[in-house]
Parts: C-alpha cells; sequence; structure tokens
C-alpha cells in the first residue's frame, strides 16, 4: 500500500469463537481505520499451534462478517509465513543480535533473581555462549541496557528498561515456533501497518516490538492499547470465564455495547439498528480522546455475557 494510507489491521488468535473481549478490538480498529480513510487489515495468528482451535478462524470470519466488519484484501494466515519469519531471524543473526539458549524454565527459575511481570526475567546464562555440553533450545534476542519509551494513543507516554524489566527474550522457542514477539513485527512491517489497535494486555510487549523493529530497520506504527473487559476475578475475560461468542444477530445491539465500553456515547435510537449503522455512527464519531484509560468490569448489560 501507499505510505499514504493510513493502514489498520484486527490481528485474533484462533483459540476459539469471537467473545466479547476480542470484538472490542476489532469494533476500535475498524472505527478507527475508516474513520482515517484507511484500510483495515485481518491476520489470523495461527502461528502458536499447539493453542489453535480447529475451526475458530472459520468461526471468527464468519462472525466478523455477519457484523458487517468487513476486511480488506487477502486474509493473512501467521502458519503459513514460517520462511519469512526464518528471514527475519536469519538477519538478527547476521547482525549478532541473537544467541541460543539452553536453559530450561526450571534451570532460570533457579537462578533467577527478579520475577519480572510475565515470569522471570532472563538472568543472561548463555548471554556469553553456550555452557559446555549443551545444545541450544531457544533463541534470544540481546536487549541493550535502555529504556524504550513510546506514545500510546490511550494511555500517553510508556516506557519500559528491556534489559531490567523484560531480560533477552525469545524470538524461536524451544519447541521449534517463531515468538510471537517476532511474528507481529514482521507483519506489521510486511502488510505497511501504519495503526496498532489492541488491548492492553499487550502494551508491556510494545517496547520490545519497538526494538525488534528498530533491530530488523522496519519503521514505527502509530500504537493505541485499548482498555479491556475484565471478569470479577480481575482478569481480561476469556472462554475460562464463560464467555459466549458473540451472537451475530445480535449484531447491532453487541456493536453499541463495544462502542460504549470504549467511552463512545451511542445514540439510544440506534440501540436496536443493524450492525452496520452502529458500525457507521462509530466510524463517523470515535473520538479517541473519549476512551476510558483503565480496563473494567463488564457491565451485566452486555448481551453476550451469560
Ligand atoms: N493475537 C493477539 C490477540 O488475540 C493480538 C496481537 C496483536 O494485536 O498484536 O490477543
Amino acid at each position: 500500500p501507499p505510505s499514504t494510507t493510513s493502514v489498520g489491521r484486527f490481528a485474533p488468535s484462533p483459540t476459539g469463537p469471537l467473545h466479547f473481549g476480542s470484538l472490542l478490538t476489532a469494533v476500535g480498529s475498524y472505527c478507527l481505520a475508516r474513520q482515517a480513510g484507511g484500510l483495515w487489515l485481518l491476520r489470523i495468528e495461527d502461528l502458536d499451534i499447539p493453542r489453535v482451535v480447529p475451526g475458530a478462524a472459520d468461526t471468527i470470519l464468519h462472525t466478523l462478517d455477519a457484523l458487517a466488519l468487513h476486511w480488506d484484501g487477502e486474509i493473512l494466515y501467521q502458519s503459513r509465513r514460517s520462511a519469512r519469519y526464518a528471514e527475519a531471524l536469519a538477519l538478527l543473526e547476521n547482525k549478532g543480535l541473537i544467541y541460543g539458549c539452553a536453559c530450561s524454565r526450571k534451570e532460570i527459575l533457579a537462578s533467577a533473581p527478579h520475577p519480572g511481570e510475565e515470569g522471570p526475567i532472563y538472568p543472561g546464562l548463555c548471554r556469553a555462549g553456550l555452557p559446555p555440553g549443551r545444545r541450544p533450545r531457544a533463541w534470544r534476542l540481546r536487549v541493550p541496557a535502555r529504556s524504550v519509551t513510546l506514545f500510546d494513543g490511550v494511555r500517553g507516554r510508556q516506557s519500559q528498561h528491556l534489559a531490567e524489566e523484560v531480560g533477552d527474550f525469545v524470538v524461536r522457542r524451544a519447541d521449534g515456533l517463531f515468538a510471537y514477539q517476532l511474528a507481529v513485527v514482521v507483519d506489521d512491517a510486511d502488510s505497511g501497518v501504519t495503526q496498532v489497535v489492541r488491548g492492553q494486555d499487550l502494551l508491556t510487549s510494545t517496547p520490545r516490538q519497538i526494538y525488534l523493529q528498530e533491530c530488523l530497520g522496519f519503521p514505527h506504527p502509530e500504537y493505541i492499547h485499548l482498555p479491556l473487559a475484565l471478569a470479577t476475578d480481575g482478569k481480561k475475560i476469556c472462554k475460562r470465564h464463560g464467555a459466549v461468542a458473540v451472537q451475530p444477530e445480535r449484531g447491532g445491539p453487541l456493536i453499541a455495547s463495544a462502542l460504549r465500553f470504549l467511552g463512545q456515547p451511542v445514540p439510544a435510537e440506534l440501540e436496536q439498528a443493524p450492525a452496520a449503522e452502529v458500525l457507521r455512527w462509530g466510524v463517523a464519531y470515535f473520538d479517541l480522546r473519549l476512551v476510558p484509560k483503565e480496563s473494567r468490569p463488564l457491565s451485566d448489560k452486555v448481551p453476550t455475557w451469560p
């Protein structure tokens, strides 16, 4: 796509049908992309094969279609792009930015001095070379001892010290699969994505992705992390909480609920309108300044919530 066009995307993982949590991201990214007169791409993140549920991708596509969330161009399936990820990994290797790591989870836990927010911070055991007699299991990217800063469209300035808060992170997993962090950066760059709209659960991954963009010579997209709908245990809602699949026949009210959760004052008279009509309102009036900064529990009124 030409560089003047704004390009947004929705990137669901096919681990189940579309539920209210993923609908928030779909609706938010759609409205912002269309409001900018840009493209809205669809990527199926089926890279993590052990977590993929057969048939879930098709169910998601069907639901998006029925909700009038129409995407542009070809769907990108991560499972078909291993050769491209391997190329990116080779580039990182040629630059001396990655190293093989022999550590098991147990070994890391035993010697990790800092717990870290998303698991232990890798203590760098294999950074200077593999211990004698050991084989590499995973590949890690060396992170610099500095902060990466970004401006998030909802939360404002965000900063993370890669070495202190994350540590050298995995770009190719011990099971041979390419890591989410690498795939997302390669895919967004190859698709010409200029605007990433997704859930706040990924905000702590963004500095890693920005650093990977620097390493690979890719441009940085704009980032907008939306608040999450939480379950009563304070966690992001998911299937485990009984989040039921979005019912396409309830499309209009569901999209209105999603927009309201994102702080947008959908007029009451649109409540029973068809999905396409509610979306048209969202495209015309979505205002990022109204989006709440904090994730919060879902109110009972949302029609997907049992
Ligand atoms: N596949 C991820 C998810 O479903 C989204 C990744 C992204 O938007 O960068 O949560």
